[in-house]
């Protein structure tokens, strides 16, 4: 899931955080929802519930909203704090998925199965598929193979 904040690819978490401003006859307030990974909910929840704290106050509806939405704040974050910071490196390629030398070498006895299966008008995926399963190899590397054997 990508963080709807800043775009990073990460561990999400759905969140909902507030911010309520009291200006006596007024209020302001904001609302951020949506999957947000763990430094953007750390710096939302201490801008919003820090400044909610500090200026929430003023004002009769205010003096209403500021406690359920620190409340709210605190517990959404609360449960926010088990998860894990993004991943700094990305995940190494799947290494099934390149046609290395040893899946060749597994896939050679099955090339005219391959050729004739797929001649014969059966699906390419259900080809490699059942013939990767036998090989010991993925069905990425065996349908490389038969793009390889040009069919
Ligand atoms: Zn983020």
């Amino acid at each position: 899931m990508r963080c709807q904040s800043c775009g990073d690819s990460g561990p999400t978490k759905h969140v909902v955080f507030y911010q309520n401003i009291g200006m006596v006859i007024m209020r302001s307030s904001k609302t951020v929802e949506g999957e947000l990974c763990k430094a953007c909910i750390n710096q939302v929840f201490w801008k919003f519930t820090l400044t909610t704290a500090v200026l929430g106050w003023w004002g009769m509806i205010s003096l209403i909203v500021t406690p359920l939405f620190l409340i709210n704040n605190i517990g959404r974050f609360l449960g926010t704090i088990s998860m894990k910071p993004h991943a700094i490196a990305p995940p190494a390629p799947h290494p099934t998925a390149d046609l290395t030398e040893h899946a060749r070498a597994r896939l050679t006895p099955f090339i005219t199965e391959i050729q004739h299966r797929i001649s014969a008008g059966e699906a390419k995926d259900v080809v490699c598929g059942s013939v990767a399963r036998r090989a010991g190899v993925s069905a990425l590397q065996a349908e490389l193979m038969a793009s390889e054997l040009g069919v």
